[in-house]
């Protein structure tokens, strides 16, 4: 899916204030969460902006799109937050598994064998 923005103008993330001076622009593409199965991958045409501000220490910025890009960010924030939530529900369920069974055992050990340490943390063992 190719898109760009519309907006006039951006507001600089130093600063805070709004500029229209574009300075230069590039295509960035942005996994997104997966539509009836199949992959997303939206290619946004995003401005660089310069900031006039004299007494701001950023000279340029790129254009975020609130609630689909960040920073340097190559997942959108709707994707972000689906895998946020199903690695929660995962770890969830290997701290439940864990207790329930007063220990982890068949899938505990699959993920110590990949999470180590960090897995020890999560279920207490
Ligand atoms: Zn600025």
């Amino acid at each position: 899916m190719a898109t760009r923005t519309s907006a006039a103008g951006a507001a600089c993330p130093a600063c805070g204030s709004c500029s229209g001076r574009v300075h230069s622009g590039h295509e960035r593409r942005i996994t997104d969460a997966a539509v009836g199965g199949r992959r997303v991958v939206v290619r946004l045409r995003v401005r660089r902006f310069r900031c006039d501000a004299p007494t701001c220490s950023r000279t340029t910025f790129v254009e975020q799109v609130a609630g689909l890009t960040c920073p340097y960010g190559r997942r959108s924030a709707r994707l972000h937050s689906v895998l946020t939530a199903v690695a929660l529900t995962l770890a969830g369920r290997v701290g439940r598994g864990g207790a329930r069974r007063g220990g982890c055992q068949r899938c505990g050990a699959r993920w110590r064998a990949r999470w180590g340490a960090r897995w020890r943390e999560w279920c207490g063992a």
